[in-house]
């Protein structure tokens, strides 16, 4: 295997070591295996360098050394065993790059300024001088050096202190900072040279990487999961369809790809360790690799100000201790990303310590935000039909079924609230004049026999279906139906108004938005259908009676909000009073600006105790949010919450009915 060319530069690779360093002892033996822990790092790696002008740039050539500087200042070099760095040859590059490409990144040793200036240009996010494809060749030659000594045994695991990274360099292309894909040129390396399989390739770098991706796409040996950054497909590397959850692998690697997505900044430990427990580990417990290989970039850690996340060392140090349990303890972690000088210092000492065996610090509680705990099962959902250790596993009935024998449960429900309402309070179902929503919601609302020709109080209570307590079969989906119950909080209410002497409408929406996108298409057709019936059963009686508005749950609330401030005259003049439960929503509606007064002295929006509102209170709430009240009990489920609090907000909507002014009609 011929070398491209040696370094351009004299340089002592030991500069950076610690010259009267005691010599190393022998590595301790287990079955033929060393349990040391190997380290590759060279100097020369920062001959690579920005020259086209920009001072600051976060691919910073002292990246490399602050890490080796903070594992070295602990003390740990002198346990582990230091392997030699060395340039990739032009074959190893061949495994996952194209000869053309190769090629170009070679003849930018010799270039002009200007001309390096172009070829970068040429690139997304590239800086070269004439050390650049050297330091690429060196970077990535020393990875497979330390895998090398893993796979034989000389070593137990190890860590790449390299530069350039890898992850974003595509097999003809480079890109955000990266010439060659390093950790993907291992993967085949160690599956050529050594017979090793099964890789897994886990990507916790902030960006997604498109290169590693790209080069495995297919291939049902390499199991690529990345955990980054996605911003709606937003963030760098800036491809939609590539970093989305959805691409899971083309052909015999389909499922073989995960792409686990962060919707917005500020993800920490609990959304990482969520990930690592509801995905990553059961995932890469089935697959069983031969190898791990981490493209373990440090632009997720806190302080970083790319990434924008906030995983401490502790967290770092549990996902490398979760990974050492795998493939017999042959991990390499391989640097990509990252960009303050301390926060990767610190990362990649408990990464090193964690491969060390050294104790690891504690975390804080785990506790997934909602962005998580939404991404994460977007990912289930797709992936559990591929990997049968993820649950829950979702699954659709098969196109094989007659039409008719696949009867949506909530079409099952809605005949059982028809007859319920019916036979408890005579409602009647009350017809929809909007062909939009006549299919969707034709079994959803009901009123009492009366509502159009009394006088009395009128209720508007929108809520969703209860919720179900199940019990599932094994890890598969179907529901033991004799251990299930469905709780239905909202009965109590409706006999609650009834029972006062009040006319009710009663509006049950039957879905369960998960994403953003569908809580959106959801609160228009809502708010719309709530116009619809205000428009044909409310507005011709409206000033004639109190009108009181009752809405449970977040996105349901959402719309009513919505309803609200698009019919803002009418609902000042005719609205009594109006109640919000969002439940575990953490965005509350917000009115108009025009409507904030009324609203303020009108409305209740009932919320839990820790609900995150509370944390902003030092903040001037605006009116626009309304009258926001504490329920008196922590978060809990929203049927829970409507248990608690009926008695309390029947107190409510009564005495603010009695501190109204008489109606004009009834003076
Ligand atoms: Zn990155």
């Amino acid at each position: 295997m011929a070398a491209v060319s040696g370094a351009p530069f004299a340089f002592n690779p030991d500069q950076d070591v610690t010259p009267n360093a005691t010599p190393l002892p022998q590595p301790t033996q287990v079955d033929g295996r060393s349990t040391r822990t190997g380290y590759i790092y060279d100097p020369r790696m920062r001959l690579h360098n920005n020259v086209h002008g920009d001072d600051g740039h976060p691919e910073d050539p002292r990246r490399i050394w602050k890490i080796f500087d903070a594992i070295q200042a602990a003390g740990c070099t002198k346990r582990m065993v230091r392997i030699r760095s060395r340039e990739a040859t032009v074959e190893e590059l061949s495994l996952i790059h194209t000869e053309d490409h190769i090629s170009r990144i070679a003849g930018t040793s010799e270039m002009s300024l200007s001309d390096l200036f172009a070829v970068a240009e040429s690139y997304n996010s590239i800086y070269l001088n004439n050390s650049s494809s050297y330091c690429a060749r060196l970077s990535c030659g020393s990875l497979l050096e330390l895998c090398n000594a893993v796979a034989t045994g000389q070593i137990l695991n190890g860590v790449a202190i390299i530069r350039p990274p890898g992850h974003h360099a595509e097999p003809d292309e480079a890109g955000g900072f990266c010439l060659y894909n390093n950790v993907a040129i291992a993967a085949r390396y160690l599956q050529k040279n050594h017979g090793l399989k099964k890789i897994f390739i886990l990507d916790w770098d902030v960006h997604h990487g498109n290169g590693t991706q790209k080069a495995f796409i297919d291939d049902p040996n390499v199991v690529y999961c990345s955990i980054h950054r996605y911003d709606k497909g937003t963030f760098f590397p800036g491809d939609p369809v590539a970093a989305a959850y959805t691409t899971v692998g083309e052909g015999a690697g389909r499922g073989k790809n995960i792409n686990i997505p962060w919707p917005c900044p500020g993800m920490g430990d609990s959304e990482y360790i969520y990930a690592f427990h509801k995905i990553i580990m059961p995932i890469v417990y089935e697959f069983v690799p031969d190898f791990v290989l981490v493209s373990a970039g440090f632009d997720a850690a806190k302080g970083d100000p790319i990434g924008e996340n906030l995983v401490t060392p502790a967290a770092y140090g549990h996902m490398t201790h979760m990974l050492k349990s795998l493939a017999g303890g042959k991990i390499v972690l391989a640097l990509e990303g990252g960009y303050n000088l301390n926060s990767i210092a610190v990362s990649g000492l408990a990464c090193t310590k964690a491969l060390l065996s050294d104790p690891i610090e504690a975390l804080q509680p785990v506790i997934p935000n909602a962005a998580c705990v939404q991404t994460i099962h977007q990912v289930i959902e797709i992936q559990s039909q591929y990997w049968k250790s993820l649950t829950p596993t979702y699954s659709k009935p098969s196109e094989e079924y007659h039409r008719d024998s696949i009867v949506p449960l909530a079409k099952v429900l809605n005949v059982y609230r028809t007859e319920f309402l019916y036979e408890r309070h005579r409602m009647i179902k009350l017809p929809l004049s909007n062909p939009n929503y006549e299919a969707e919601f034709m079994d959803s609302v009901h009123s009492t026999p009366d509502m159009c020709f009394t006088d009395k109080p009128l209720y508007i209570f929108v809520h969703g279906l209860g919720h179900f307590q199940t019990r599932a079969l094994g890890n598969s989906n179907n529901l033991r139906i004799d251990k299930c119950a469905l709780i239905d909080t909202v009965a109590q209410y409706v006999d609650g108004i009834i029972g006062s002497d009040n006319e009710l409408i009663d509006i049950m929406i039957p879905h369960s938005p998960a994403t953003d996108d569908d809580k959106e298409l959801l609160k228009e057709r809502v708010a719309a259908l709530l116009a619809d019936i205000w428009d044909n059963y409310v507005s011709p009686t409206g000033l004639k009676r109190r009108i009181v508005l009752l809405a449970v749950g977040g996105t349901i609330c959402q719309s009513m909000v919505a309803f609200m401030n698009e019919r803002q005259k009418e609902v000042a003049l005719f609205v009594s009073c109006i109640v919000l439960i969002p439940g575990e929503d953490e965005t509350i509606p917000l009115v108009t600006k025009r409507l904030s007064k009324w609203y303020m002295e009108h409305s209740f929006v009932v919320v839990a105790d820790d609900h995150p509102i509370w944390e902003r209170i030092h903040e001037p709430i605006t009116a626009r949010v309304g009258n926001v009240v504490r329920s008196g009990k922590p978060m809990s489920p929203l049927s829970d919450q409507l248990l608690y609090l009926y008695p309390i907000t029947f107190v409510q909507i009564e005495d603010k009915l009695k501190s109204l002014p008489p109606l004009p009609s009834l003076q």
